[in-house]
């Protein structure tokens, strides 16, 4: 079967993104200000990615390991997004009540994420999706591996391919057209 065949058999029953942070959302560097607090720098374009999923009926989540402040990541990417906070070490779990919580099957979810500890989640989810920068293990373990690196637009190349694979993204795109 062609690739381009095989993504859109993927993308087909996805109906929402779950997406890793560091990594993914940010280019995986991390910044601290004197009193230890943590700074992350996203993509703004992402968080437009975002809602072009949402147009198209697509939700999405973060699933991060690392203590983040709630809500910081959807407010800074402008988005209505939930935030589930893994164990750093074991995401699985927390994937697992995701599904169950939301009354999902894996197929329905396209998970995005960039390292070994994502690697459980990756085999599982439907839509498996990694950046450029990820170890061979973990982009082999994908069906797409985007051109843009994490926290540079990874996200919103993927949610643009996601919409285009399941005939949305012209939809998704209307209101820019007038
Ligand atoms: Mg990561």
């Amino acid at each position: 079967m062609k690739t381009e065949d095989r993504l859109r058999r993927l993308a087909a029953p996805v109906r929402w993104v779950l997406l890793d942070v560091d990594g993914v959302v940010t280019d995986g560097g991390l910044a601290y200000d004197p009193e230890g607090r943590e700074y992350k720098r996203f993509s703004a374009r992402d968080g437009l990615g975002l809602r072009l999923l949402a147009r198209g009926g697509i939700r999405a989540a973060f699933l991060t390991g690392r203590a983040t402040p709630s809500g910081v990541l959807a407010r800074a990417l402008e988005l209505e997004a939930p935030e589930i906070h893994a164990d750093a070490k074991a995401k699985l779990p927390a994937y697992e009540a995701f599904k169950a919580r939301h009354g999902l099957s894996d197929p329905e979810v396209l998970y995005m994420g960039d390292d070994y500890v994502d690697l459980p989640v990756l085999r599982r989810a439907g839509f498996p999706v990694t950046v450029p920068g990820a170890p061979a293990a973990v982009r082999r373990a994908c069906a797409l591996v985007t051109r843009a690196p994490g926290g540079h637009g990874a996200v919103r190349e993927a949610a643009e391919r996601l919409l285009d694979l399941k005939g949305l993204l012209d939809k998704a795109l209307e209101r820019y057209y007038d």
